[in-house]
């Protein structure tokens, strides 16, 4: 009988020690950092009262203070912020990146960008790229940044989000890109000449489709980025459709940190 107790005892303990070490291993791993760099999508930065009055249910909008914690982590952790040039110099493999290397993105050019983001941006001494939707910076709408809100410098720059390829198409389970023509695509592409750089392309939505690979790679666009596949973008990655993770506001910290890591 005694045996029989150690037998199973003994197999609960072995049983308890895999469980634990498989649980662990992520954290075991991750504390070295991960490969690659982690590419974090926002959309829009506003003030805390803001925040409540008209953005309450917006996950994509967050709060100052909220935003300002995860700069400063950065800071603090000496993370390794990235521009668009040197994730394309890593992705060709001209260029060696710290294991905590991220790089800061943000869609739709909301004019927050400059008003809030940037100073932010400075004042940690990090730099972002605004994903802009080029129709909208000839709109005069307050909410958007205009052409001459579009100046590159150490801190911050502007590529392509689409000149419009947000809206809905006729499918209306499908998002625009995907009932577009490889020729749409390659019209909707050349609007944005003289409006805003497509070097660099972050997908509306995320979303991609075979004519918008077939139309890049035909293209001189550099670097294509999707959405929320929540892991760090590597050289394995297709060059057109390289994975951002999804920022959205009230996120755990811990979950910002767990993604960076
Ligand atoms: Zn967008």
């Amino acid at each position: 009988m005694k045996n029989i107790l150690k037998v199973i005892l003994c197999v609960l303990v072995c049983y308890i020690a895999i469980g634990l070490g498989w649980m662990t291993k992520d954290i075991i791993i991750h504390e070295n950092g991960k490969d690659g760099i982690a590419i974090l999508g926002y959309h829009g930065v506003v003030s805390e009262q803001e925040k409540k009055e008209n953005y309450a249910s917006n996950p994509y909008f967050m709060s100052i203070s909220e935003f300002e914690k995860q700069m400063k982590y950065l800071a603090d952790n000496n993370y390794q912020c990235l521009s668009m040039e040197d994730v394309e110099a890593y992705y060709h493999g001209k260029k060696e990146v710290s294991k905590k290397a991220v790089c800061l993105t943000f869609d739709d050019g909301y004019k927050n960008f400059n008003t809030i983001v940037k100073p932010i941006i400075k004042k940690y001494n990090l730099q972002a790229t605004n994903f802009v939707i080029g129709y909208k910076t000839k709109t005069n709408n307050l909410l958007y940044l205009q052409t001459n809100d579009l100046k590159n410098d150490q801190y911050v720059e502007y590529y392509s989000h689409s000149y419009d390829m947000h809206h809905i198409g006729h499918l209306p389970y499908k998002k625009k890109i995907e009932t577009m023509t490889t020729n749409e695509i390659k019209r909707d592409f050349e609007k944005n000449k003289g409006l805003v750089s497509t070097d660099y392309f972050a997908f509306p939505y995320g979303v991609s489709c075979q004519n918008a690979q077939d139309y890049l790679k035909s293209s001189s666009v550099k670097l294509a980025f999707s959405y929320n596949q929540n892991r760090h973008m590597t050289r394995n990655d297709k060059q057109y459709l390289l994975p951002r993770y999804l920022m959205f506001s009230n996120m755990p910290f811990p979950l910002f940190k767990w993604w960076i890591e």
